[in-house]
């Protein structure tokens, strides 16, 4: 397998959405998919090549007077950028994204006691994040186990070297449109959009990365 090339600075490209617009509906509609695609996700990857653009410039003249500033549109859009680039793939038409596969069930059954009890709490927390945010299915590596997690804005409430397995996006831009002030309707129907073949491949690539563990 060819080694993947360093995404140099500046070099970020917006993913183009895995289906059609209109794919996900009823769940969730054209409309506010292609806002979310097209306006939202690219103001995210505009923002972090930016950021970077801005420190390679900043480097050259040693000038770093507004180094507090652009790290944190790197940890806001980079987190942005990464979150919604999962977002999508975890999503597939209805009827389309099978169940957990062997290796999520196994993984889930260990440390939430059942997928019912993983379920509960991941949109429990989803409905729960204040303001705007995600939640996250991680791989800890460290630890060798998932966790949920909230996030709010992108980056808030990690858990450092955490890996992303599954994410939903509870900012208003993701559901208002189609759902208004009704965040648990959004979320309770989102479960019908995962896509258990692209989870279930994210976190086996996440338990073969290496890190240093710890207890
Ligand atoms: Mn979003």
């Amino acid at each position: 397998m060819k080694e993947h090339p360093m995404v140099p600075p500046g070099g970020h490209r917006l993913p183009p959405l895995p289906y059609a617009y209109d794919a996900l509906e009823p769940v969730i509609s054209a409309r506010t998919l292609k806002i979310h695609h097209d306006i939202h996700h690219k103001a995210y990857v505009d923002g972090l090549n930016q950021a970077e653009i801005k420190l390679v410039e900043a480097r050259r003249q040693k000038n770093f007077d507004l180094v507090k500033h652009w790290e944190g549109e790197l940890a806001f859009n980079g987190s942005g950028h990464i979150l919604h680039s999962i977002y999508w793939t975890v999503m597939a038409p209805e009827g389309r994204g099978g169940s957990p596969g062997p290796l999520t069930t196994r993984c889930v059954d260990e440390y939430f006691g059942g997928i019912e009890a993983f379920k509960a709490q991941f949109t429990s927390a989803a409905a729960k994040v204040e303001g705007s945010g995600w939640t996250i299915l991680t791989w800890q590596p460290t630890w060798r186990r998932l966790e949920i997690l909230q996030a709010e804005k992108h980056q808030n409430l990690t858990q450092w070297s955490g890996i992303p397995v599954l994410v939903v996006d509870v900012w208003e831009h993701a559901y208002y449109l189609d759902y208004q002030s009704r965040r648990p309707e959004y979320l309770k129907a989102w479960w019908r959009l995962v896509d258990w073949r692209e989870v279930e491949r994210r976190l086996r690539l996440a338990v073969s990365s290496k890190v240093p563990l710890t207890r």
